[in-house]
């Protein structure tokens, strides 16, 4: 089901564009915000605390600061998320939202419910440059990172549409995974802070085992990631061995498995807490990636890397050239796992009538933002 939502904004025409965008500061950020105009730190937790925690963006309802303070803060600052054009209901309980940024583009945000578990799954960048050949966002091309306020807008717009950025509402966001679209490590400052917010008590207070960041592997990236936040990871390999994941992931040619995986032992290694382990996300691909051998080399590559495997179904779109895996195969492949003594989970296909599954968040951009564009022009 899709609902258009109303809005008053004339897209990628506001007038706030100029102005700091509190959304996304992170607390180190908005600290130094403050300071620049002459005010206490503490200035920051409290504005911080508005917005995240109570969905606030006009600045005159933010009681505790002096009208002298918010007169100046509407002069110099906004906060400002996309605009939701579209919103789909899933007879599943999967909710996606189409979110128009500025410039026009759209990008895709979901929300998969589980269990008493909330797991949003957001995007960092519009589209993806790493072109994996059964990606439908790959295929689609790169056309910009999206900027920190952009990523966590989609975190405070999803809690806003449940009406839990409000006083003594629990929380229906439990977790966030960076699995939308676009390659997280490749727009490395704003995914940082923006994971940084997430975590942050000031911000959504997630702990860093409830946010994930996935990864094709870019190797460099990763390397530095341990100097700037603890975020979960999860990597995209999909093939146990280099000839197949080059013809997956064409970044492996660039950095190869067995450097990928001592990148990830790496980061796992220099985290505070000892027993944190990597999620190793497998798309499993009809008659391509499948076979039992590959379920038996794929056990011995990860001999020594502290991970659990989910493995994803390949989510068919069209012109991808690829099938979907049986359910035999899938659970050959998943007990060969299980027996050389992996946790090795299928991720369920959910959203699948809204197109939101994984790899399906492609948001046909020129269509969508045509659509949005005479969307914008009504209102
Ligand atoms: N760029 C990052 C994060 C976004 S992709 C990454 O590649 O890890 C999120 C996950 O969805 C990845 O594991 C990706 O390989 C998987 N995926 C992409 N297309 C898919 C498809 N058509 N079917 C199933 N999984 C897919
Ligand atoms: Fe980009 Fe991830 Fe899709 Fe590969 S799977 S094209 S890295 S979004």
């Amino acid at each position: 089901m899709a609902t258009a939502i109303a809005t008053d904004k004339v897209i990628g025409t506001s007038a706030a564009q100029q102005k700091v965008n509190l959304l996304g500061l992170s607390a180190v950020k908005m600290s130094d915000f403050f300071a620049s105009i002459g005010e206490k730190p503490f200035r920051s937790q409290q504005v911080m605390k508005w917005i995240h925690h109570l969905g606030v963006s006009d600045f005159a309802e933010m009681t505790n600061l002096s009208k002298a303070l918010r007169d100046k803060l509407q002069e110099i600052a906004c906060v400002e998320a996309p605009v939701v054009i579209e919103q789909h209901d899933s007879k599943d309980g999967t909710r996606k939202w189409l979110m128009q940024l500025s410039g026009g583009n759209c990008i895709e945000t979901v929300f998969i419910p589980d269990n008493g578990r909330g797991t949003l799954c957001v995007s960092s960048q519009i589209g993806c440059s790493l072109d994996c050949s059964f990606c439908a966002t790959g295929k689609q091309g790169f056309n910009r990172d999206l900027t920190t306020d952009e990523i966590v807008g989609q975190v405070w717009l999803a809690a806003k549409s449940f009406g839990t950025l409000a006083p003594k509402v629990p929380r229906k966001i439990t977790n966030v995974v960076l699995m939308g679209m676009g390659e997280p490590l490749l727009n490395f400052d704003n995914v940082v802070d923006a994971v940084n917010i997430m975590m942050d008590d000031f911000g959504y207070g997630l702990s860093k085992r409830r946010v994930t960041l996935s990864t094709s592997g870019v190797v460099p990236e990763l390397d530095r990631l341990g100097d700037y936040t603890d975020v979960s990871l999860a990597v995209s390999l999909h093939a146990p061995n280099d000839a197949l994941r080059n013809e997956l992931v064409p970044i492996n040619k660039k950095y190869p498995i067995a450097m990928l995986l001592d990148s990830v032992k790496r980061y796992l290694d220099g985290l505070p807490d000892t027993h944190r382990k990597a999620t190793i996300e497998y798309t499993l691909i009809g008659n391509v990636n499948d076979r039992p051998e590959h379920a038996r080399e794929l056990a011995q590559l990860l001999r020594d890397v502290p991970c659990k495997i989910n493995l994803i179904p390949f989510n068919p779109f069209s012109g991808s050239g690829y099938e979907s895996v049986t359910q035999q195969a899938l659970s050959t492949f998943q007990n060969i796992l299980i027996k050389a003594g992996y946790t090795a989970t299928v991720r369920s296909t959910r959203g699948d009538d809204i197109a939101a599954a994984c790899g399906q968040l492609a948001g046909q951009v020129n269509d969508r933002t045509r659509r949005s564009e005479r969307y914008a022009q009504r209102v």
